[in-house]
């Protein structure tokens, strides 16, 4: 059903419709760029959870690689304080047992440390007193030690005990006294043996820690304070921190790792584990701005890989949608677009086309071969209809539309090469009366009959003989001046008379035609109807001169002009 008839209100808003704007569509580069990293992203996804699982795990390794150092400074203070113990229950013993005196006292100790002990740096003997007796250190020899925790501890619980971590600032290592009892067998302590521990240990730990960058090495008492440090701190020596956060959290654990600020300020990493035997904590920290700077580095790189092949993607997607669809796209529009303004001889396949491409090219070529073949009927067609519409129907010859396309052009012709035109107009005398007495029928056969001997008369001489409109024709003569043309007419009247067709109501008893002749050079501006009316004229006139007559180039009458 048309809808502009049937509904106009459907039509007015159809009509209405191209004011809604369109939604933009995606270019199908955008398009392919998009699917390219949809196509990407998983990948992406997965290299950036890798990144940062590697930024976890390298953060936990850090932390692991911290406890690690701190659990060797721990294990070697172990392994000293065990051996210190075994060497010390040796000496109780031999004390207890042996009648030394001083000398011979001295003697023992200094050959059992001079034997190679490397963790004792001094080993005495004192008294119940808290004097000591005998000793490696001939100073040390009168000293009283009674004040000392480690000592009374040794004394009254009759085991191995530990003093605090002793802090000697200019002399390197906080130095650690070990006390164990001497007791006969009868249950009588006799005194007490104290070995000074040689901490070195913690010197080399210390080094050790500070050889990576941003590292520090700490190692607090029981009670909070520091009683060694790396350089770096060297200063807190000394200091009680047992007011720290961070100290007293790592004081109520045996070992653990925690981040916070140290104790010059700085946001650290810490790892911390329990000195064996003590209250102590052996702590190693690490800068987390260095540890966090190094592993953002590392990361940093990995996330420049991800968007230089992120980058590289768009980049080949945009120039391969440009190379494989985008071009061959544009080729095809071309191609048509030449089609459409008229080049009904250009075709796809004279390209070479990639085989998604081939079945459109091929079917555009099938669509401009039927257009062409389509095209070239069609002007035929075109060509016959006006040839159709330039002919009369009932005589054969051109008609009226036929006569005035021929008699500009050869009216145009005759301009150009200066030479004259002729045309006769031709009028059948008293032939209404002819059809009143002979039926229409017969005015036809008469009219056909006339119109062949007129072409016959004239077929060297006229370019064309045209029915001009009812029982009147044209002819046109191009070259004949008017003498040769008013011959000619003479003639064809002539040779219509010798027809013989009866024509009772006719004063001559025959068919007979009038003829009007002229002949013009086309001058500049004058238009070829001049020559149709001059013609027509003289025609009048050889009407009103009673028929059957030929008239050259009438002067135009006065009676027609008013
Ligand atoms: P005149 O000598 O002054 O030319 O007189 P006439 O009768 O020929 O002129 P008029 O113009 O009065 O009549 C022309 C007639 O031509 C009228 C019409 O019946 C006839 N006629 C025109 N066309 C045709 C046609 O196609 N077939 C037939 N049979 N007659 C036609
Ligand atoms: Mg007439
Ligand atoms: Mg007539």
């Amino acid at each position: 059903m048309p809808d502009g008839v049937a509904f106009p209100n459907k039509s007015a808003k159809a009509q209405r419709k191209p004011l809604r704007r369109e939604r933009p569509t995606l270019s199908i580069r955008a398009r392919l760029i998009v699917l390219a990293l949809l196509a990407v992203a998983p990948l992406m996804f997965e290299r950036v959870h890798t990144i940062e699982g590697a930024r976890a795990e390298r953060t936990a390794h850090a932390h692991a690689q911290l406890i690690e150092l701190a659990r060797r400074g721990a294990d070697a203070q172990d392994q000293i304080i065990v051996s210190v113990r075994a060497l010390l229950q040796m000496v109780a013993r031999v004390y207890a047992r042996t009648p030394f005196d001083r000398d011979q006292c001295n003697q023992y100790l200094t050959n059992l440390v001079g034997n190679g002990v490397p963790y004792i740096r001094a080993l005495s003997v004192a008294g119940t007193d808290g004097r000591i007796t005998c000793s490696i250190e001939p100073h040390a020899i009168g000293l009283n030690v009674a004040d000392r925790a480690h000592f009374q501890h040794a004394l009254h619980s009759r085991e191995f005990a530990l003093s605090d971590y002793l802090i000697r600032r200019l002399d390197g290592p906080p130095t650690m006294f070990a006390t164990l009892p001497a007791i006969k067998p009868d249950g009588t302590v006799v005194g007490v043996v104290l070995a000074a521990i040689n901490l070195d240990w913690i010197g080399e730990l210390a080094a050790t820690a500070t050889q990576h960058p941003g590292a520090s090495f700490l190692l607090i008492d029981g009670s909070g304070t520091l009683a060694a440090a790396s350089t770096n701190l060297e200063s807190f020596v000394g200091k009680r921190f047992a007011d720290r956060a961070m100290v007293r959290a790592m004081l109520a654990h045996d070992q653990g790792a925690l981040t916070g600020a140290g104790l010059d300020g700085g946001q650290n990493i810490f790892a911390y584990v329990r000195v064996p035997w003590t209250d102590a904590r052996l702590v190693v920290g690490l800068d987390q701005a260095a540890v966090q700077a190094d592993i953002d580095r590392d990361m940093g790189i990995g996330y420049l890989q991800l968007a230089l092949i992120g980058a590289l993607v768009l980049l080949l997607t945009w120039f391969g949608g440009e190379q494989l669809i985008v071009r061959p796209i544009r080729s095809l529009t071309r191609t048509v677009g030449r089609f459409g303004r008229g080049d009904l001889h250009v075709r796809a396949s004279d390209e070479r086309w990639v085989a998604e491409f081939k079945p459109l090219a091929s079917a555009f070529d099938d669509m401009a071969d039927k257009l062409a073949r389509r095209e070239e009927e069609l002007q035929i067609a075109n060509q016959h209809l006006d040839e159709l519409a330039s002919l009369d129907g009932l005589t054969g010859l051109a008609n009226r539309r036929g006569f005035d396309r021929e008699l500009q052009s050869a009216w145009q012709h005759a301009a150009e090469s200066r030479k004259p035109l002729a045309l006769m107009m031709i009028d059948i005398d008293h032939f209404k009366l002819y059809n009143d007495r002979y039926g229409h029928v017969a005015g036809d056969t008469c009219l056909r009959a006339v119109g062949e001997t007129l072409s016959l008369v004239t077929l060297e001489e006229a370019v064309l003989v045209a029915r001009y409109g009812g029982e009147e024709f044209a002819l046109l003569l191009p070259g004949l001046d008017l003498a040769r043309a008013a011959a000619l007419a003479e003639e064809a009247r002539k040779a219509i008379e010798d027809l013989m067709i009866t024509h009772a109501e006719s004063p001559s008893r025959l068919v007979t035609i009038s003829i009007g002749v002229e002949a013009l050079v086309p001058e500049k501006g004058l238009p070829a109807a001049e020559l149709v009316e001059a013609a027509d004229t003289a025609l009048y006139a050889a009407k009103r001169g009673g028929r059957n007559a030929v008239v050259a180039h009438a002067p135009v009458p006065f009676s027609m002009a008013s």
